[in-house]
């Protein structure tokens, strides 16, 4: 079992570490790449056991970007940790992600909610701070009763307390994946918002830029995603990856390294570092 996109808590997951790194074990996960969210942390604090560990780990992390008004993630898999560029970026994110939380914070308090920031600060503890640490203070507050809906309410995109066109360009991201000697993977491509055309767009301008595979296969992606993904691969000669984008333990319906079968035609993107 491979699995290329998961988080920590380090970011928005819930597992240390080393406890996802002991599920991946027991999941009989071979290959893992752990992905969070604009930080590379969880690496360091597996420096020490990562040698003698049965799973393979691919360095890897889940940059934020911007491309035309829509927040897109690209994940850089076989990353160098040690290169400059790299503590660069995660910088650059950790200064965008603590202004973004200080307006999200600032806009619920303008709807009554006068605590989320520190709240929500208090939550993430060391983590970089993400939205899913306000929809958790959101939750404990008894404001909504399911993380569900503090995005359907207020921190979803174009939602009262969302927080628009913040992150780097697109082209910007990709290239710091490349200059770190990484594979830049369009994640979840069929998450995002948009319209058929305007997604080929996406995907032609990610191809353009540098970008190298798409995420063919995530967990509870609708029936047939992959195989249409599939034929973007071979339409733009792109590289597949797979992920389960697991979080935590919690939500029972993403288990690490389950997702939908990778088409047979696709071109698996470990082969690119392998
Ligand atoms: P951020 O990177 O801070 O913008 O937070 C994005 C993260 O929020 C995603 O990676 C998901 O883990 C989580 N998320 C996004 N949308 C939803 C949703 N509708 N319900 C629950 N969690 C969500
Ligand atoms: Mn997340
Ligand atoms: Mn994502
Ligand atoms: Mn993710």
């Amino acid at each position: 079992m491979i699995d290329l996109h998961c988080h920590t808590n380090c970011s928005d997951g819930t597992l240390t570490p080393l406890q996802l790194l002991q599920l991946a074990q027991e999941s009989g996960v071979q290959k893992l790449a752990i992905t969070d969210h604009d930080t590379v942390a969880a690496y360091s604090q597996l420096e020490d056991i990562i040698q003698g560990s049965a799973v393979e780990l691919i360095p890897g992390v889940e940059f934020s970007s911007q491309w035309d008004k829509h927040s897109v993630h690209i994940v850089g898999l076989n990353i160098d940790l040690q290169h400059p560029t790299l503590h660069t970026a995660v910088a650059h994110q950790f200064v965008v992600r603590g202004q973004r939380a200080m307006r999200i914070g600032f806009k619920l308090a303008q709807l009554g909610f006068g605590d989320a920031y520190a709240g929500a600060l208090q939550l993430a503890g060391d983590a970089v701070i993400c939205r899913p640490h306000f929809a958790r203070y959101l939750v404990q507050q008894g404001v909504v009763t399911s993380h569900a809906s503090a995005f359907e309410k207020y921190l979803g995109a174009g939602k009262l307390a969302d927080i628009q066109n913040i992150w780097p360009e697109l082209t910007t991201v990709i290239g710091w994946i490349l200059d770190c000697g990484g594979v830049p993977v369009l994640a979840h491509p069929s998450r995002y918002k948009m319209t058929r055309s305007k997604r080929m767009n996406l995907i032609r301008d990610f191809t353009e830029a540098g970008g190298l595979a798409l995420e063919v296969c995530c967990a509870n992606q609708a029936h047939g995603v992959a195989e249409h993904m599939a034929d973007i691969c071979e339409q733009y000669n792109l590289h597949a990856s797979v992920g389960s984008d697991f979080h935590s333990p919690n939500y029972h319906w993403v288990k690490l390294g389950k997702y939908p079968p990778l088409p047979k035609r696709c071109l698996p993107v470990w082969q690119l570092w392998q």
